[in-house]
């Protein structure tokens, strides 16, 4: 069977870019694995860490996401579910990874490179360094690897924004394997699961990404907004003034937008929907759209808030997840620690 391990970070309250590009894929790999595969889904708050975080909105945050995937459909009992800070495993491995992880490796993640250079932009006229940034971003990629190695992974869904990180992880399982493991392959090296990538952008401009970091909360769409929000924030949506609506992300970058949100909610390709609106006006094309993300997001919501009402369901939840994660990782720490000569 594959070991299929994923994590998010506890940022705040998903939207739909990461519903549709990511959650909902969790949600499609447990039920079309097979009874032998193992899945690990893992609330990642060391990696959130990285970066500033109000401690109260981190700690609220770190359960509205259990709450998320529980109310998207991670089933508790098929999946192991936990907070990676509740397995302290992870740190454990992320040290030992650290010690034969070579700085060049690190200094060429392009995630590295980008905050580099922000910070840079930011631009004090001191001469640039890196003493601005903290250590934490620039060794989260090991960390990476050893959430996925401290369960023996094999199989890792993940965006393409994510293959570099995932390299290194390779790259770390070898080195490893090749140091330390007698028996080769101590560690499994990791297989990328590319889901069907969906980028999900902006209502406000179509140009960029939906994300939470933008200061428009219109541009958004939550999991936990009312019928009402979802419909003014599409009707509100940026399109163009291009008669009908066809399929062109290049040239018309809002309206097919909002056929890849339409398309994902129906489980169709972009195309065939928009073959369905040709000769449609953007109010039915908005219109329809709004009804069917109501329809993907009703049921999640209202799980989500029945659930997250239920802190002691929580955390049991969280605490039955953290031993499931325990009792694997430890079981390979307990062999790392061997074979690297500290038993
Ligand atoms: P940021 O504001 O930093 O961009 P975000 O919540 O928008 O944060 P991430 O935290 O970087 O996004 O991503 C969490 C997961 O959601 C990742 O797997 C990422 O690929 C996915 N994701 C984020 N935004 C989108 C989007 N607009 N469309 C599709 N997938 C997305």
């Amino acid at each position: 069977g594959r070991v299929i391990f994923s994590g998010i970070q506890p940022t705040g309250i998903p939207h739909l870019g990461n519903y549709l590009g990511a959650l909902s894929n969790w949600v499609k790999l447990q039920r079309n694995a097979d009874p032998e595969d193992e899945l690990f889904f893992s609330i990642v708050g060391w990696h959130a860490l990285t970066l500033p975080q109000d401690p109260q909105e981190l700690s609220a945050s770190r359960m509205n996401m259990l709450a998320t995937l529980l109310a998207i459909g991670i089933d508790p009992k098929r999946s192991v579910v936990f907070h990676q800070d509740d397995n302290q495993c992870h740190t454990e491995l992320a040290w030992i990874l650290s010690c034969v992880t070579p700085i060049g490796k690190l200094r060429r993640m392009t995630t590295w490179k980008s905050r580099l250079a922000d910070s840079r932009n930011a631009g004090s006229d001191s001469e640039v360094d890196e003493s601005l940034l903290n250590a934490g971003l620039f060794t989260y990629p090991i960390l990476q690897a050893a959430d996925i190695m401290a369960y023996r992974a094999t199989h890792i869904p993940v965006g393409e924004d994510q293959t570099q990180h995932l390299e290194l992880s390779r790259e770390l399982a070898n080195i490893f394997n090749r140091t330390f493991a007698a028996r080769k392959r101590f560690f499994p090296i990791p297989t990328q699961v590319n889901t069907p990538s969906r980028r999900i952008l902006s209502l406000r401009d179509p140009t960029s990404k939906m994300s939470k970091s933008s200061p428009d909360v219109q541009s958004r769409i939550l999991l936990t907004d009312s019928t009402s929000k979802i419909k003014s924030k599409i009707q509100a949506s940026v399109t163009d003034s291009i008669l009908g609506v066809t399929y062109d992300p290049v040239n018309r970058p809002g309206t097919s937008n909002l056929l890849t949100i339409l398309a994902a909610c129906t489980d169709e390709s972009p195309e065939e929907v928009a073959s369905r609106y040709e000769g449609k006006s953007h109010r039915e094309l908005k219109a329809d759209t709004a009804d069917a993300v109501e329809e993907l997001l009703k049921g999640p919501r209202e799980d989500f808030e029945r659930i997250r009402n239920e802190k002691g369901y929580l955390t049991e939840i969280a605490k039955q997840g953290a031993d499931r994660a325990r009792e694997r990782s430890s079981a390979t720490l307990k062999e790392v620690r061997t074979m690297v000569g500290l038993s």
